[in-house]
């Protein structure tokens, strides 16, 4: 509609809905959109589900990095401006109030993002423990091979996203380092998998 254009052309895409700059009626910084605000043991479940959240809102790019921050003197300057102080609203609101003070001084809410990313994430030192745990007292028990292998697989998976073993980035790897990488995951694996067997395997070296 040529309506809605002219209106977008003033306030830089606040009103249109499929604009990333796009604030509905009803949104207001203090909402909760997680069903747990973030503690210190929940960070990959609540990332997630905040993550869902501002996707469909389309509002990923700015805690990504994506969107960035454009001159003052640009049309979507003040759309920007809006749209951060209100996921850094939405951000605040969902954490317990120990986390929330210690991001008070962050300047984006992609600076938010990456703080807590960086506190909590990846690195999450419990929670491979706690995987690890489930691996070794992982067993066939008499289910089949291939289901007892799908339920390693999925510890295996989720291990390699909570404490994931380096690999090479090289150009199509042959170099020394990652070959052992890539050797050294493939036979923990292996010897993870044949602990768990019902029937006992003697390994030959
Ligand atoms: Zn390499």
């Amino acid at each position: 509609m040529a309506g809605n254009k002219d209106k977008n052309k003033n306030d830089g895409g606040a009103s249109d809905h499929t604009s990333p700059y796009y604030i509905h009626a009803s949104d207001y910084p203090r909402q909760l959109h997680v069903n747990d605000v973030l503690t210190d043991v929940n960070y990959n479940d609540w990332s997630q589900e905040m993550m869902n959240f501002l996707f469909a809102k389309k509002k990923v790019g700015f805690i990504d990095g994506s969107i960035k921050k454009p001159e003052s003197s640009d049309a979507t300057y003040m759309a920007w401006m809006r749209c951060g102080a209100m996921i850094k609203g939405w951000l605040n609101t969902a954490m317990e109030k120990e986390i929330r003070t210690s991001v008070k001084y962050a300047v984006t809410a992609q600076d938010i993002w990456s703080d807590l990313k960086e506190r909590f994430g990846n690195t999450s030192a419990p929670r491979a423990y706690e995987l690890k745990q489930s691996l070794m007292t992982t067993k066939q028990e008499g289910v089949s091979v291939s289901a007892y292998f799908t339920k390693l697989r999925s510890l295996w998976d989720e291990i390699q996203l909570v404490f994931p073993i380096p690999t090479c980035n090289c150009k199509g790897c042959s170099c020394e380092i990652g070959k052992q990488l890539y050797d050294f995951k493939q036979k923990e694996k292996l010897y993870e998998f044949l602990l768990g067997l019902d029937v006992e395997y003697t390994i030959r070296t």
